[in-house]
């Protein structure tokens, strides 16, 4: 596997689906990634990624963005809210939208700043009571709300158990965004992008199928 690996992958998987070419964004995630497999994958002209840490973001991203042009970088990962403003600082978008308190930050926060990065609504599919992301049931209340606050909402985001076959909550998602007029869906990984993407994804957040098995720490 690799990066060109998946990219093929996901080219096939837009054509058998019937999408367009370049209708799916690869997010490659370089959590935990040793520095050098991240810059073997930059020096391959990739330029998407996604970091589930603020503070590890910090510690890497400014680097890179220093030495390479057009990075577009993703909060895949919980956000608490007194790192909101470093994190509107450092991502281009932000997946883990996923509670009234965080999105009233954001809110302030852009006006602010003037600008505030794509957001996505983290939906917790599984009702999953560790997992972050508002619940199915709430879902198109928090989504409201969000643009109450003229919060600039692409999509929706969610993380299926473990255990279950994720194409129900690929659909599940699918379904909500497009009752709610949402373009976005990140959804799938590594082990089940393809099927995401069957399913409408427009953003897939593949890790460990680009850089290798990420290391325990
Ligand atoms: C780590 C992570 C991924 C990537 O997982 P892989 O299985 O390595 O592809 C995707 N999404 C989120 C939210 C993650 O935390």
């Amino acid at each position: 596997m690799g990066l060109s690996d998946i990219i093929t992958r996901i080219a096939s998987a837009e054509a058998g689906a019937g999408r367009a070419p370049g209708s799916v964004k690869l997010i490659a995630v370089s959590k935990v990634q040793p520095n050098d497999r991240v810059e073997a994958v930059l020096e391959q002209g990739h330029r998407c990624y996604g970091e589930n840490k603020v503070q590890e973001a910090a510690g890497k991203w400014p680097m890179f963005r220093e030495r390479f042009d057009g990075i577009d970088l993703h909060l895949i990962g919980p956000l608490q809210t007194n790192k909101a403003r470093q994190a509107m600082g450092l991502f281009d978008a932000i997946h883990s939208v996923d509670r009234a308190k965080l999105a009233k930050t954001l809110a302030r926060l852009a006006q602010e700043e003037g600008a505030c990065p794509d957001l996505f609504i983290q939906i917790n599919t599984g009702e999953e009571p560790q997992k972050a992301g508002a619940l199915p049931m709430d879902a198109d209340a928090f989504i409201a709300e969000c643009r109450a606050l003229d919060l600039p909402v692409k999509g929706l985001m969610c993380i299926p158990p473990v255990e279950e076959e994720p194409s129900l909550h690929f659909a599940l998602l699918a379904k909500i965004a497009e009752r709610n007029g949402l373009q976005g869906l990140s959804m799938g990984m590594s082990s089940d992008f393809e099927r995401a993407i069957a399913l409408g994804a427009t953003h897939v957040r593949v890790g460990s199928a680009i850089f290798g098995e990420r290391v325990a720490v």
